[in-house]
């Protein structure tokens, strides 16, 4: 909200006024471009230098380049982990670049979602097994229309919140159902769930709420939004759902006849 310093007295002060306003805009469009550019180029200046960290800390811990004591597999141990935690923010600037810029249109395909979905737990594995979390799985087999890279991103940030704010040993239960001519997909964890004053604002970019303000877990507040713009693209809804028990519970909807919609 703003308001301009000149009073209005006739037709050309208002005409002057739909100018300036049109200026404005133009510049408004301008700077979101420059933005999402710089965005997507520190993006990806980063991406380069931090595989090199990820492998050589991999080959560290597969033990490639010779045996490591206790301590030194505990250190590589954290490389390892920091440089996922890493590379996961990076991603999320990236896809969130993408997903306010323009060129964020759908690549519609055919995808199993119940492969997808294993296949993003997989992608976690190394976070899952630390944590020594179970996850449960209720998927069946659906192939839907939609566009893969999103979909994975989307489901990639629910399930990687679900690990980094779940106990240790903890349970995440991920469960595909269909609901008349939509999809379904709910995941519930056991961590210190969501407070219903946040059940919207998690959705915000750069939201961050006060187990992550106390440094517990990291991350850039950026994932959900990522998460809902992408739910949004797929006409679809992604909302927190209360849990009378511990922990969140977060559920997708995607309709099924998207490609009537598009
Ligand atoms: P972040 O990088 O902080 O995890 P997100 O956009 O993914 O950013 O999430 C925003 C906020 O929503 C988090 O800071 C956290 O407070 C809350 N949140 C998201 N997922 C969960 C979850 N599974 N359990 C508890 N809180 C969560």
């Amino acid at each position: 909200e703003f308001s301009l310093p000149v009073s209005v007295k006739g037709p050309e002060d208002i005409q002057r006024l739909g100018h300036r306003l049109d200026w404005l805009r133009v510049r408004l469009v301008n700077v979101e471009a420059q933005k999402n550019k710089l965005l997507r180029h520190i993006s990806h200046e980063l991406k380069t230098p931090l595989t090199s960290v990820r492998e050589g800390s991999e080959l560290l811990a597969d033990e490639v380049v010779g045996r490591l004591n206790p301590q030194q597999s505990e250190i590589v141990g954290i490389l390892q982990q920091s440089a996922v935690q890493l590379q996961k923010r990076i991603e999320d600037l990236l896809s969130f670049s993408i997903a306010l810029s323009r060129d964020s249109a759908l690549n519609l395909e055919s995808v199993e979602l119940d492969k997808l979905i294993l296949k993003v737990e997989a992608n976690q594995k190394l976070a899952i097994m630390t944590k020594e979390l179970k996850i449960e799985n209720q998927v069946f087999s659906l192939t839907y229309s939609g566009d893969e890279e999103k979909l994975m991103i989307l489901i990639d940030n629910l399930l990687s919140n679900a690990v980094k704010y779940s106990p240790r040993g903890g349970t995440i239960q991920v469960t595909l159902s269909q609901e008349k001519n939509q999809v379904v997909l709910d995941m519930v964890d056991q961590g210190p769930g969501i407070p219903p004053s946040d059940y919207t604002k998690v959705f915000d970019a750069f939201f961050q709420g006060e187990q992550r303000q106390e440094g517990h877990v990291m991350g850039t507040g950026l994932g959900l939004s990522i998460a809902k713009e992408y739910a949004i693209a797929h006409h679809g809804s992604i909302d927190v759902v209360a849990n009378p028990d511990r922990g969140a519970h977060f559920c997708l909807k995607l309709p099924l006849n998207l490609a009537e919609q598009t």
